[in-house]
């Protein structure tokens, strides 16, 4: 019995290696892989408005990291985020043709106001509330706040609201959180 119990921490000793090493490895390489997807998430814009096929900025993110999706798929990135996911991941978009050169140019929603019967449809479907009105009154988009993202386009009943070439804007994000903690400490 007791030269059993030997047998058995020897084996014990000698297999705990291969189930404790890998681990290790395997944690660094998540580290990593985290620190990546941040930093591809921290050049997306952040409207979690899904026109890049995935439920928001950070799922596409996790995608791109992966080696799951191309860098072109976010139109309110526009160019300029592909340009920065080229720099940061070393990598042009996979098919040519949708290179920053070729990225859609940037558009914002506009709303035919005559048209507008004021059923509010696309307020809720617009991810970041870049339009103006209420239940029976005339609709107004933002256009420093849209994205372009397509999304209140279908749910009009009336289809008064088409997408505009958006002059100036070559790209849409949230405004950086500014920290006031140096300001106060
Ligand atoms: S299309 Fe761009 S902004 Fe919209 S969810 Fe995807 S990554 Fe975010
Ligand atoms: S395109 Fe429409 S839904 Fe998208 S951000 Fe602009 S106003 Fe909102
Ligand atoms: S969905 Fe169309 S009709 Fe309804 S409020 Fe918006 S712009 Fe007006």
């Amino acid at each position: 019995m007791t030269a059993l119990l030997l047998v058995c921490a020897l084996l014990a000793c000698a297999l705990a290696p291969m189930f404790l090493r890998p681990p290790a490895v395997s944690s660094r390489g998540s580290v990593r892989q985290a620190r990546l997807v941040s930093r591809i998430d921290s050049l997306l814009p952040q409207t979690q408005c899904g026109e890049c096929g995935f439920a928001g900025c950070r799922p596409y993110a996790e995608a791109i990291a992966g080696g799951k999706a191309d860098i072109y798929l976010c139109p309110p990135g526009g160019p300029v985020t592909v340009r920065q996911l080229e720099q940061l991941l070393g990598r042009s978009p996979a098919h040519p043709a949708r290179g920053p050169a070729a990225t859609p140019a940037t558009v914002v929603a506009h709303i035919d106001e005559d048209l507008c019967i004021g059923c509010v449809k696309c307020v809720r479907a617009c991810p970041v509330d870049a339009i103006l009105g209420a239940a029976g009154q005339m609709h107004s988009i933002l256009p420093a706040q849209c994205t372009g993202c397509d999304l209140c386009v279908a749910p009009c009943p009336v289809d008064c609201i088409t997408l505009v070439p958006a002059a100036g804007k070559s790209q849409w994000q949230w405004p950086r959180p500014v920290s006031t903690m140096a300001a106060t400490a």
